[in-house]
């Protein structure tokens, strides 16, 4: 894409970066004459219905946060090959990856830069949103009217809810800024997540480095000698690898650091509002905890697992070497085109993190409900790039009947079945059913799968 190119009525300037999933290029509005950023997902992930549909709803998402704090999305659109794409509030400043790259901040702004992004974090939750990728380069600047500096909050978790389209990878966020329960399968993520994360930041534009891993995080006294032993200890209190120690909520760690800045720059302390709510329990936890795997190992020579997801409303049956990893805190049926929302949803595998692409080995199955929408066309509508379709069949088994449709010879070898299954009894629920199954070798296990799958 060249400077004369256009995205829709926007005229294109110039590159300003290349995230995971996309590239954003500065553009002009001449309607209204006016910058605007546009994001345009990449080629490669543009033909997966699943994360076109999450790359919008994360705009359409960004756009309901409606805070000052949060990017402002003006528009969706879709280019003429099919890339969707959206326009954004164009942050002229860089972000914080840009300030410190060049290396650790003056200490105080450094403290008033990490409490601002808490502040747009803390906003997001209060709207019932959990951003899950807060790092620096999703922390944007932008000079006010009056030249003061915005801090925008932007990409919402885009990244790894991309990564997670049909809700399946397990380690999403990025590495140094992600807290140990964002890692681990079925534990749910809630606002103290985003507490974690907003931790790294200031620790890295105070230490100029990542923090290790969760539990392993250096003293920043000893990367920044001289810095203040209360600046220290609140980070490291953001850092906490047990959720239940770290501040309670994002608003809590922005005063904190807010008073901390006030100190270290000779202003007078404000004094910290007691809090009566702890918001993180009044926030909307996107991930239900819970556990379900359960070990039902039946005799015979392929050993099957009995799955639940946290809900308990879903069980599979798998072959016990696919059941190495869970993921079973649900789904939103938004990834499909369906109506956005929370539902039941589960995803065995043997590596959940390979799961979204489709030439990689991988054997599991994700299934998830939907009360709402049209299963059915939606999944009519799926297509795999990179593989042999085969065709569609009809199924009807004792509790579901629907239809199955087969991709085999993926690049990278491996088959991939999409089901969109209803209850086979007129008087059983309204739960539609969306499955998808995927193997690496051996046969295609969706009848054996499909048979034993049940929705209480
Ligand atoms: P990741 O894919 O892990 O999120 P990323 O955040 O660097 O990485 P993108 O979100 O695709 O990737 O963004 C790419 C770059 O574009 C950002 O690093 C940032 O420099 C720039 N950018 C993104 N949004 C805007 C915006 N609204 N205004 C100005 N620059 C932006
Ligand atoms: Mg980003």
């Amino acid at each position: 894409m060249h400077s004369a190119q256009r995205i829709g009525r926007y005229r294109i300037e110039r590159c300003l970066g290349t995230g995971a999933f996309g590239t954003v290029w500065l553009a002009r509005d001449d309607d209204l004459d006016a910058q605007v950023a546009v994001k345009v997902l990449a080629e490669n992930w543009a033909h997966r219905l699943d994360v076109r549909e999450r790359f919008l709803s994360e705009a359409r998402m960004l756009r309901r946060a409606g805070s000052p704090r949060v990017v402002q999305v003006y528009d969706i659109g879709e280019l003429p090959d099919g890339r969707p794409y959206f326009v954004m509030e164009y942050a002229d400043a860089g972000t914080l990856a840009d300030l410190v790259a060049d290396g650790p901040l003056p200490v105080p702004e450094a403290l008033r830069l990490t409490a601002l992004a808490a502040r747009g974090a803390h906003a997001l939750h209060e709207a019932g949103i959990v951003h899950r990728d807060v790092k620096p380069s999703n922390v944007l600047l932008s000079t006010a009217p009056d030249g003061t500096r915005r801090v925008l909050l932007a990409d919402l978790g885009l990244a790894k809810s991309l990564a997670e389209a049909s809700g399946l990878t397990l380690a999403a966020g990025s590495a140094g800024y992600r807290p140990p329960e964002q890692a681990s399968p079925g534990s749910g993520i809630d606002a103290r997540a985003d507490v974690y994360s907003l931790g790294a930041v200031g620790y890295e534009l105070i230490t100029g480095v990542v923090p290790a891993e969760p539990g392993d995080v250096v003293p920043p006294r000893r990367l920044r000698p001289g810095l203040d032993a209360a600046v220290e200890r609140a980070l490291l209190r953001a850092l906490e690898a047990d959720r239940a120690k770290r501040w309670p909520d994002a608003g809590a760690f922005a005063d904190a650091l807010e008073q901390l800045a006030g100190a270290d720059s000779g202003r007078p302390r404000r004094r910290g509002r007691v809090r009566l709510l702890a918001a993180a329990a009044a926030v909307t936890v996107l991930g239900v905890g819970g556990t379900g795997l359960a070990l039902a190992l039946r005799p015979g020579p392929a050993p099957q697992v009995r799955v639940a997801d946290a809900s308990g409303r879903i069980t599979v049956h798998v072959p016990a070497d696919w059941a190495r990893q869970l993921r079973d805190s649900g789904w939103d049926p938004g990834v499909l085109g369906l109506p956005a929302g929370h539902e039941p949803a589960l995803a065995v595998a043997d590596d959940l993190s390979r799961w979204q692409d489709p030439s990689s080995d991988v054997d599991g199955v994700f299934v998830g409900l939907s009360a709402r929408g049209d299963v059915r066309a939606r999944v009519d509508a799926v297509s795999h790039t990179g593989c042999h379709y085969d065709g569609e069949r009809s199924w009807t088994g004792e509790r579901f009947r629907g239809v199955v449709r087969s991709w085999s010879r993926c690049t990278g070898g491996g088959r991939i079945t999409e089901s969109a299954l209803v209850p086979a009894a007129a008087s059983a629920s309204r739960d539609q059913v969306y499955v998808q199954i995927r193997r690496h070798g051996g046969a295609d296990a969706t009848d054996r799968v499909l048979a034993a799958l049940r929705v209480s």
